[in-house]
């Protein structure tokens, strides 16, 4: 296992002021966010820590990832002929917690959030970065539980299994209801392949705006068949 806790920061106003995608921006929103980020900036550390492990025992809707039983149909279709994988966690870390804005303050606290992302954005690109380049990997996707039916968030047991103590490692807290603390925290499993694979492609959820790949009715037939 290994943690990944010196991962850069680069926040700049010009690429905050875009992420916020507000048609206007004016004065007062620029002088918020060039205020978040000199506050922000010394403070943040975005982090990650992933394992490799290796996939044992496929069955029909389940497997085995380090020795611990995971079930998804999907995740199994995926893995059919990949022996290692790269469980993950990421985020933007507990350290912008500390930053205080006045809950009247609707826009400052939107600036914040935005900012919170980009860093979670900045630890899951540091660590496919160095996953592809210190384990000669080429072209990877990933899976995270509860982005499918088929992969419920209940997973994320498991998923958190692997690590230990994510809280001790990386600060990061699941919850009863399986949700992670900090909010800006993701976690899945990367994995190689030929052809690249999104969620989205099997989600036919209308006005997402998350999605990253359309919806394919074929291809999702294919997986509820069992095959890809
Ligand atoms: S379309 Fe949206 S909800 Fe569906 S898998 Fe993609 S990001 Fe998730």
């Amino acid at each position: 296992m290994e943690v990944l806790n010196s991962i850069p920061v680069r926040l700049n106003s010009k690429e905050v002021l875009k992420q916020l995608h507000m048609r206007k921006t004016n004065t007062d929103i620029e002088k918020s966010v060039q205020e978040l980020i000199e506050i922000t900036r010394p403070i943040a550390k975005p982090k990650a820590v992933y394992e490799v492990c290796y996939v044992s025992n496929r069955n029909w809707d389940s497997l085995d990832i380090g020795g611990i039983r995971f079930t998804s149909r999907v995740l199994r279709i995926n893995l059919d002929k990949i022996e290692r994988v790269f469980p993950y966690i990421a985020t933007c870390g507990r350290e912008l917690d500390e930053v205080a804005v006045p809950s009247h303050e609707l826009v400052k606290s939107y600036c914040l959030d935005i900012i919170k992302e980009m860093l979670l954005y900045s630890a899951r690109s540091y660590l496919e970065d160095y996953l592809t380049r210190n384990y000669g990997l080429g072209q990877i996707s990933e899976m995270e539980p509860g982005s499918l039916e088929s992969w419920p968030i209940t997973q994320q047991k498991e998923l958190f299994s692997i690590f230990g103590n994510v809280e001790d490692l990386i600060g990061v807290k699941l919850t009863e209801h399986f949700l992670m603390i900090p909010v800006k925290s993701v976690s899945g499993i990367y994995f190689p392949t030929e052809i690249k694979f999104e969620s989205c492609q099997l989600c036919s959820r209308e006005r997402c705006s998350g999605r990253k790949a359309p919806y394919d009715p074929g291809l999702a037939e294919k997986y509820r068949e069992g095959r890809r």
